[in-house]
């Protein structure tokens, strides 16, 4: 069930039912607190303000075991790690709050590259999630309607623009008031952004975020 190599560094053998190494788990970025977690929000210009509930398990910096993980969920095809990080991320978040009301609604990525991929990451978190808060999920409640070949040509502003007519909600779909909306990193904010905007247009919404990092 576990794995054999430590999830950061790939060289040693995780310590018991863990899923990093000694070194791995003394040395990688955790996110301590809520409040810490909320704290590397400040300064984030697109993130929305009325979104007070955030839990995330690392900090995210370039080069770092942490991008080696998340560039291993994305792009090489490693869902398992995505899964058993969000066993992790749902034994961490709030785990005193009530969360029975609660849908998990991951932020979905475009159909074509869903089946490029074969999986989307932040559903397979979603997965693991679950499992520990055992809260449904609805993969279809949030649709991705456009497909981003390449961002990188456009600045921040043109990014968070354009990802703004990217989502739209399911019109099948009986409506969510309370969401936990999951994603792998949240950078600027505006991903994140943009699903709230969406969600917040089918009825009002309380919505918790959860993702595997948030960038520093
Ligand atoms: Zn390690």
């Amino acid at each position: 069930m576990f794995p054999k190599l430590c999830y950061a560094c790939r060289e040693y053998e995780p310590l018991n039912n863990q899923l990093f190494c000694l070194s791995c788990q003394e040395r990688l970025p955790f996110v301590s607190s809520k409040e810490d977690a909320l704290a590397a929000l400040e300064g984030k210009d697109y993130f929305p303000e009325e979104i007070s509930d955030f839990s995330t398990l690392f900090y995210f910096t370039k080069d770092s075991h942490v991008a080696e993980i998340i560039h291993r969920i994305k792009y090489e095809g490693q869902y398992r790690m995505a899964k058993d990080l969000g066993v992790l991320l749902g034994e961490k978040i709030l785990l005193d709050q009530d969360l029975r009301k609660y849908t998990i609604v991951p932020v979905p990525i475009h159909n074509k590259r869903r089946k490029d991929r074969g999986y989307n990451q932040a559903e397979e978190i979603a997965k693991g999630f679950t499992m520990v808060r055992d809260i449904p999920i609805a993969n279809d409640y949030l649709i991705r309607t456009k497909h981003d070949k390449s961002q990188t040509a456009k600045d921040k502003n043109e990014r968070s623009e354009a990802l703004k007519h990217s989502f739209t909600i399911s019109p099948y779909h009986e409506r969510l008031s309370h969401i936990i909306l999951i994603d792998d990193v949240i950078t600027t904010g505006s991903t994140i952004n943009a699903c709230y905007t969406q969600l917040k247009k089918k009825s009002p919404t309380h919505v918790i975020v959860a993702s595997l990092g948030v960038s520093i």
